[in-house]
């Protein structure tokens, strides 16, 4: 059972006693009254001072405290969007876009006139653009043909704790760039990088500056730890979230930290059940869910305050950590646990699981428990479970397959070895780099590596390397017009809707587009059927497919099919001999070829992983094929591969003649169906 006391109490390190809650009183404020009570507008003076000595600066300060949103707009009033834009880069898509309509919204203008935002396939920002949200991906991609960032002024470097892999490569790329345009005596290069309460000696040592500490007002929050170690830190949570409703006042509202969005859906209807069943006598509960994959209008439903005798639960991923504010949180309930890429460079292989959370991550998320006024922070773990977690979570750079970041180094003439990291990456995981992308054909040889004309071709794309291999070689299978708009689907996001109250119906309208193949060719089912309906809102509600994520999917296949054009390739199309789409599939994603096995598992061959098919796939508890191909190996407590076809064991050979694994591959196997 989960048991908390208030014995277990401790208040949190380095903060001030905090006077009662002026929540009532921030809800009457006006915008621009919001914005003057942010410590980062206390200190507009000292900063701006510090901006106009040094080019560099370091600035750390509490989630919340204005860095994001204040910070570009001191800089405009400045004057340093006059010569060139201001860039704030963002490792979240989500971020970059709900932070460029708040600036917006205090700035009083339109979003994408001022301000604007600039995420993978979506641009938002006109000629008239002087501050842009702009992811790192996307900020890192604009070096490659501009490596000296000539369109800004000012590179803010934001929510670096983070330490994505684009972060950490831009942190190198604009210090070049501010290097480099010294020397040629153009317009200096201001950078300001900000991050939330970590490691900030970490990034000054690298840059050469000392940080500056924004000064910000918390609250005490009370911490209460699990007494014993929870074996389902789920039930643990729901438990906790009733106590809490129970007990609390209205109003203060509660933010939980689960994992990921099948996690949080979830339990969204679990709390809807409950409160639905029992007659409560607690304020009204409404449960909003912030995940990234989340339709934006949906992210911004939590922001909105709870009505009068009412009480959200927000239940997020570690978006809510430091990226994102919602206001009103006085209880956090922390599940302990965080979905990471994690990598093993033995093998190569590369998979999301559920891993606990670091202590750095655990004093984050108690934090957003006091921001307004005093609060409370459950964990549903115990004291000496805490103690036993790592300090700092691994930067992505050393836990992830970094072949598409050495690809783009690459292009920008970078060889890795060579590259100044922040922290640099192991030399099998570079040497992997290195060897994947020789077999992808986009360098001759892993030991003088240089991009051959169809890697440079692939650099172009921002895709993954193993995608953009797809697109360039399916003139080879007369299927250009098919790979288009599978990869444009998978770059976006799922296109089935499911529906716990109508799922047989859901079920029913979804196998219409079925393939036995399997999910590529069911997606791809799906869009040709979606690009002969005129009336497609109706006919994705009566499919119960996803139209929003159906769009987006076609814009992202426009902009692959100019970049296509732009390469010489042409449109072409394998009409119903999907044999070629199977085939083109290897091609790119050898990989991620994996074997059935007598007991019914499935043992990927280049990593020796044993997975079941995911029960999402079309391909699950079906026709059990001898051979199939993944497009990603999902961990939890077992492993799945997610999004699969069926291939013939004899096309291997054919398509990657040097498959390292072929001898292996049995072709006189006959499906057992
Ligand atoms: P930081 O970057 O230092 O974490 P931000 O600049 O993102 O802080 O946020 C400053 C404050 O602005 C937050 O405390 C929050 O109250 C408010 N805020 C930010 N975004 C929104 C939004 N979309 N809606 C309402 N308030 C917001
Ligand atoms: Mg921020």
């Amino acid at each position: 059972s989960f048991n908390l006391t208030p014995k277990d109490a401790e208040k949190m390190n380095g903060q001030k006693n905090g006077e009662s809650s002026q929540r009532g009183q921030w809800n009457s404020l006006s915008i621009q009254e919001q914005r003057q009570t942010l410590p980062a507008y206390q200190c507009r003076h000292r900063i701006l001072q510090e901006i106009r000595r040094s080019d560099t600066l370091l600035i750390m300060g509490e989630t919340g405290s204005g860095k994001t949103t204040q910070m570009p707009q001191f800089l405009y009033e400045a004057g340093y969007a006059n010569r060139g834009m201001i860039a704030v880069t963002q490792p979240r898509r989500v971020a970059a876009i709900t932070v460029a309509k708040r600036v917006s919204q205090e700035m009083g203008c339109t979003l994408g006139d001022t301000v604007g935002f600039t995420v993978r396939f979506e641009d938002c920002t006109s000629k008239a653009t002087k501050i842009r949200f702009i992811t790192d991906g996307c900020l890192l991609r604009e070096a490659i043909s501009d490596r000296l960032l000539k369109n800004y002024s000012v590179v803010l470097l934001d929510e670096v704790h983070e330490r994505t892999i684009n972060t950490d490569v831009l942190f190198g790329i604009v210090r070049d760039a501010q290097r480099q345009r010294k020397q040629t005596n153009m317009t200096p290069l201001k950078i300001i990088v900000t991050s939330a309460t970590m490691d900030i000696d970490h990034f000054g040592k690298y840059f050469g500056v000392r940080g500056m500490y924004l000064e910000g007002r918390t609250y005490p929050v009370k911490v209460f730890h699990a007494k014993e170690p929870q074996s389902d830190y789920l039930h643990a949570c729901l438990v906790t979230i009733f106590d809490i409703h129970r007990n609390a006042p209205a109003n203060h509202d509660i933010l939980v930290f689960l994992t990921g969005q099948e996690e949080i859906d979830a339990m969204v209807q679990q709390i809807r059940m409950i409160e639905k069943a029992n007659n409560l006598n607690a304020p009204t509960l409404r449960v909003f869910p912030l995940y990234s994959q989340l339709p934006q209008n949906k992210q911004l439903e939590c922001f909105i305050p709870s009505a009068p005798n009412s009480r959200k639960v927000i239940l997020a991923t570690n978006i809510a950590e430091t990226s994102i504010t919602i206001p009103g949180i006085r209880y956090v309930v922390d599940g302990g646990f965080v979905k990471r890429r994690v990598y093993d460079p033995q093998t190569g292989m590369e998979s999301l699981k559920v891993v606990r959370i670091s202590q750095a991550q655990s004093w984050q998320r108690c934090g957003r428990a006091g921001r307004e006024a005093d609060g409370c922070c459950y964990r549903t773990y115990t004291r000496s479970e805490m103690e036993g977690l790592r300090k700092m979570p691994t930067p992505e750079i050393l836990r992830s397959n970094i072949t598409s970041v050495v690809l783009q180094l690459l292009a920008l003439g970078i060889d890795c070895k060579t590259f100044d990291f922040l922290d640099k990456p192991s030399a099998t995981s570079i040497e992997n780099a290195y060897q994947q992308l020789q077999q992808l054909g986009a360098i001759k040889s892993a030991k003088s590596p240089e991009l051959t004309a169809l890697g440079r071709r692939m650099a172009l794309f921002p895709l993954d390397p193993r995608y953009s291999k797809l697109l360039l070689i399916s003139p080879e299978y007369s299927c250009v017009d098919e790979i288009l708009s599978i990869v444009a689907l998978l770059s976006g996001e799922n296109i089935f809707c499911t529906s716990a109250e109508k799922r047989e119906q859901a079920a029913l309208a979804h196998a219409k587009f079925e393939s036995k193949y399997g999910d590529h060719l069911t997606i791809l089912n799906v869009y040709k059927a979606f690009q002969k309906t005129e009336k497609f809102k109706l006919w994705c509600h009566d499919n119960f497919l996803n139209s929003r994520n159906l769009l987006y999917a076609r814009d992202v296949r426009n902009q692959l099919q100019e970049i296509c054009t732009k390469c010489g390739i042409q449109s072409t199309s394998c009409g119903t001999k999907y044999d070629s789409v199977r085939k083109c599939l290897i091609a790119g994603l050898f990989n991620n070829i994996a074997e059935l096995q007598r007991d019914s598992f499935y043992l990927t061959l280049t990593s020796r992983q044993r997975a079941k098919i995911h029960p999402s796939s079309v391909l699950c508890g079906k026709s059990r094929w001898s051979y199939v191909i993944f497009t990603e190996l999902v961990s939890t407590e077992r492993n799945f591969l997610r999004a699969v076809t069926a291939i013939e064991p004899e096309w291997i050979g054919e398509v990657v003649p040097h498959y390292p694994h072929l001898s292996r591959i049995q072709c006189n196997n006959t499906n057992t169906t």
